[in-house]
Order: C-alpha cells, then structure tokens, then sequence
C-alpha cells in the first residue's frame, strides 16, 4: 500500500446505482462522474456505471473528452463551458452539450460542422448558478427553433437548490418553473424527448421531479444527500487508508505537530501516517476527527501537515506497517465521510472529492 491509498468498491457502485435506478421507477438513470468521480476515480466508475445504467454525465467538456478517450461510447452530457470553448472535437465523439444561453447555441452551431449536434437546453429555475435566466428563456428557445434543421434539442433541464431539504418550498417553485419552460418550449414548437431536474437528493425524495432522466452523483457513492435522512440501503463506495510509518512514546505535557496545537496529558504513544493536507485531508481535521486503527477508533491529534498527521494510540497494541483506515463503509469501526462531514462541518460530498496528490487508487470489482 502505497502512504495512502482510495479503495474503491465497484461492486457496491453498480448495487448503489441499480438501487437508484429502482427507485428512479421509469425515468433513465444519469451517474455522474465529474471531478474525478467525486474523488473515486472517473474513468474506472463510468466503466462500472456503464454495466448497469444508460446515461453518465460530467460537467465540462475536458472530462467528457477523457472518458472517450478512455474507451467509453455511451449516451454521455456534459453541461458546464465558458465562451470560446472548441466544441468541435465534442460534438465530433458524439457527446451531448448543454445550451444555457443564445450566444453559447450559437458557439455549438458553428462548432458543428458535418456533426448534427445533440443539445440540451438548460433554464434556470431558481438556483441562480447555470443556465438561462428565465426572461432570456423564450429567445433561446426561438433560437434553437430557428436552428432545428441543423440541430437536435433532445433535453430541456435544470436543476434544484434545496432537494437536500425536502420540505423547502424552493422544491416546488423551481418543479413548477420548470413545467413552466417546458411548456414554453413545447408550444414554441420544440419537441425533447429528455426532460430532467433531479439529482441524488430529489431522486430519493421527489418522485414528482423524475421526469425521463434522473442524474445521480453522491447517493451512487453510497453516501446520504440528506444527512440525517432515512437509511436508503447504500453503501459506501471509498475506504480510505494509509499505514503507520512510524510509532513512538511521548512524555506528559510534550506537544505534538506545528504549533504544539495538542499536548499530552499523560505518557502515550502517538502514531505517524504518512498523509496530510497534500493529499487532501483538511488542515482543521488535526484534534477533531478520527481514525481507526485495528478497529478502534483514535484521534487525530495537532494540527494535519503538508505530508503527515499524528494520532494518539493510547494503549493500542499497534505497530509501525499496520493499517490505518481514515474513513469507510463504518462496518469495522471506522468512521464514515458523513462521520468526517459533521466533525468538520462541511458536507460529504467534499470530503471525498477534494482527495488527491500522492493517493494511489485502488479498484474491487473491476472489469
Ligand atoms: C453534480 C451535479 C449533479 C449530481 O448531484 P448529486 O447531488 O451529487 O446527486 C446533478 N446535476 C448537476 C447539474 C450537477 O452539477
């Protein structure tokens, strides 16, 4: 093992999605897989998502390019671009782009060449992040109209704001916003077949918002988009581990890492990993989270460095070489990446995705 390693159960990925899937009843389901598979890896993911669901879906045009130049050749969308973007090499591999204003209609128009380029318009219904205002709705639909014989508008879409908070009544506005577009679109003259707005959180709690697409990304990882939630038979997808490079007894009152941000009440023996904020492990994890080591948990202790970070074994019996599980499924005591969420009050999805530098990969499941 490399100092740390991302396991990576696509087993539990495709049981996650099939889940997901079943509980998306007609609709197509959509894996999403940008920012490196939130961390799990892109390329090996979308290979797993591919076995068991239709669509995949990134956000930028890069990642989209990556994944067919890894092979892939799926019904594949990639939503996120800035002006003077090369549409042409994506339109050539057949990938289907997002349209949120006219001059970005215009931009995949002349990107096209013999390609007849497959378009989803997206309104924005209320997040207020991508996607047409809504007073600019009626001229894109016209211009995308105007343009029907060399294009195909397969998708109109959006997305939610709150779908993590099932009660808000955000959720409703932007459903009927949407309904409100679509219907725009269609007496326009405009026939998509793919209308979609939900993600994890309203694919799980909306049913009403399913429409023919649902686009996946945490809940697919096996992790809660509603935190406190109800248990949704997921499982987590990353364990991620490292070893103990090194261990030694310290004295009372001896402080540990930069800044001697934790002292030893009594003699103790602390243990090295060879992992810190390089990789990805946040700072401010030093003297709040915890690891697991041989199934109990222990804490993190100081402040986490570029490289390494200290926990305090206590009266573990553990050597330099054995395992150290920092996060994962929670079956063998460890904590979870909701576990890590809460101590570090951010949300799951960024302890998992911001994970990177020196980490090696590894794959369960593979094909
Ligand atoms: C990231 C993203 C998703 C997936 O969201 P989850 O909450 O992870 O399910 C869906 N749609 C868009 C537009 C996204 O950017």
């Amino acid at each position: 093992m490399n100092q740390l390693e991302v396991h990576v159960d696509l087993d539990a990925y495709r049981a996650n999605l099939e889940r997901l899937a079943s509980l998306a009843s007609s609709a197509q389901t959509m894996a999403v897989v940008k920012a490196g598979g939130y961390g799990h890896g892109m390329v090996p993911v979308a290979r797993a998502a591919r076995e068991v669901v239709p669509w995949v879906g990134v956000a930028t045009p890069t990642e989209a390019l990556a994944l067919r130049a890894s092979g892939d050749t799926g019904p594949l969308l990639c939503w996120l671009a800035v002006p003077g973007e090369d549409y042409r090499p994506v339109l050539a591999a057949g990938i289907d782009v997002t349209a949120s204003s006219v001059a970005q209609l215009h931009e995949i128009l002349a990107a096209a060449g013999e390609t007849r380029p497959r378009v989803h318009l997206k309104i924005d219904t209320g997040l207020n992040r991508n996607g047409s205002a809504r007073s600019e709705w009626p001229a894109l639909v016209e211009a995308a109209r105007r343009a029907r014989g060399r294009l195909d508008v397969v998708g109109l879409w959006s997305h939610f704001a709150c779908a993590d908070e099932p009660e808000h009544p955000a959720n409703d506005a932007q459903q009927t916003a949407f309904d409100e577009a679509v219907a725009q679109a269609r007496d326009a003259g405009l026939e998509p077949s793919l209308l979609h707005l939900a993600n994890s959180a309203a694919t799980v709690t909306r049913p009403s918002s399913h429409y023919d697409v649902v686009r996946v990304g945490i809940a697919s990882y096996g992790l809660n988009p509603i935190p406190r939630g109800d248990d949704l038979g997921l499982r987590p997808v990353m364990t991620v581990r490292s070893r103990l490079a090194h261990v030694k007894e310290i004295a009372a009152g001896e402080g540990v890492s930069y800044g001697h941000r934790w002292v030893a009440e009594a003699p103790t023996r602390i243990g090295l990993i060879p992992a810190g904020y390089g990789e990805g492990i946040m700072r401010a994890a030093g003297n709040r989270c915890q690891v697991a080591v041989h199934g109990h948990r222990v804490p993190m202790v100081g402040v986490v460095c570029m490289d390494q970070f200290v926990v305090d074994l206590g009266d573990i019996e553990a050597e330099p070489g054995d395992v150290v599980t920092l996060f994962g499924s929670g079956d063998d005591g460890e904590p979870t990446a909701q576990d890590w969420a809460d101590v570090l009050g951010t949300i799951n999805y960024e302890i998992v995705t911001r994970l990177g530098g020196r980490i090696r990969h590894t794959y369960r499941g593979g094909r």
